[in-house]
């Protein structure tokens, strides 16, 4: 199967399994496993942030930002469909206890317009008090211009607000915009970020920020059972990944872009390629039938609404799979 669900679906390369052998570990319980201490000072300075936090996932890294930033009841604003608010189960209402507020916005970021509104009369007694906004770059693949976050960040300067990036995918931003990593996080208070995604890595993420945030998330991380003991052991794939895998981002974008276009040849598909995603539109609400007959041709996709589903090209994923995959889509949208 070409499996273009997601880039998670990553094997470790024979170096970084190699890596991963060789590590020097220790209890990182005990702040002693020098791997792990390597992966968080290299991805803290690569963010240009004081300090990073190892964790086990992209959302232990969210809801630790969210937990460590705000207190119970406070408001945090978000798009609709971000990772954090969507795809957490109730993690901010059962973790942190705050009380989401979500906008709809074409480029996933809030306008000048929304955030004036939605802070005049904050200070009113029956209201929430607003305490975070959570964005997210890239947002299913599409990269959000940088000045649209630092505009938020001086919004959220100004009112005594903090700013959270998922940057699960801030790598493909970075590379796909030809800017260093840190100028995507640029203006976040804290950042998280993705080893497990497009960089290959088996396990993990990791939250960076100000070293006083950092280490309130350190002790909610243990809080919620996330304290590990060797784990140099899967951070040394990490760091591999950091050190290894940024650059060739670009390779998987010019793969989507010609997995893009050869869908986009397909009569009666509509497709748009956004880093290593591609989004095909397919006619009249058939996306999960779709996604099933592409399935049939031995290609994996994920349904993301009634008219579209995504492909996602990764580390092990040739020219040949995409020239394989342009095939049974053609296959697959004759049979629709
Ligand atoms: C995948 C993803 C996450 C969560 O990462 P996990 O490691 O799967 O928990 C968070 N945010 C975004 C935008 C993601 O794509």
């Amino acid at each position: 199967m070409i499996d273009l669900r997601s880039d998670t679906v990553t094997r470790p390369t024979p170096g970084m399994r190699r890596a991963m052998a060789e590590a020097e570990v220790g209890d990182d319980v005990f702040g002693e496993d020098p791997t792990v201490r390597r992966l968080e000072e290299e991805t803290a300075a690569l963010l240009g942030k004081e300090a990073a936090l190892y964790v086990p996932s992209g959302h232990m890294s969210n809801q630790l930002a969210v937990y460590a930033s705000t207190e119970s009841g406070d408001e945090v604003w978000a798009h609709r469909d971000a990772h954090v608010v969507a795809n957490e189960q109730g993690a901010l209402a059962v973790l942190a206890r705050v009380q989401p507020r979500v906008y709809d916005s074409p480029d996933a970021y809030p306008d000048d317009a929304l955030l004036e509104a939605w802070i005049r009369g904050a200070d009113d007694i029956h209201r929430a008090r607003p305490r975070l906004v959570c964005l997210e770059n890239t947002f299913t693949g599409r990269v959000v211009p940088r000045e649209r976050q630092l505009r938020v960040a001086r919004f959220t300067r100004e009112h005594g607000m903090r700013l959270h990036l998922d940057g699960a995918r801030l790598w493909n931003a970075a590379v796909a915009q030809g800017l260093a990593p840190e100028a995507v996080a640029e203006g976040a208070d804290t950042v998280s970020v993705c080893f497990s995604k497009g960089l290959g890595a088996p396990v993990g993420s990791a939250l960076a920020g100000d070293a006083e945030t950092v280490a309130a998330a350190r002790r909610a991380r243990k809080l919620l059972g996330g304290g590990m003991r060797q784990a140099g052991i899967i951070a040394a794939g990490a760091l591999y990944a950091l050190r290894h895998h940024v650059d060739r981002l670009a390779e998987d974008h010019a793969r989507a872009e010609r997995l893009a276009a050869g869908a986009a040849e397909v009569p009666g598909l509509r497709a748009e390629a956004r880093t290593n995603m591609v989004v095909l539109t397919a006619p009249r609400g058939r996306a999960h039938r779709l996604a099933g007959l592409l399935a049939d041709e031995g290609v994996g996709s994920v349904v993301l609404g009634a008219d579209r589903l995504r492909l996602v090209v990764h580390l092990d994923i040739t020219d040949a799979d995409i020239d394989d995959a342009v095939a049974g889509i053609a296959k697959a949208a004759a049979a629709l």
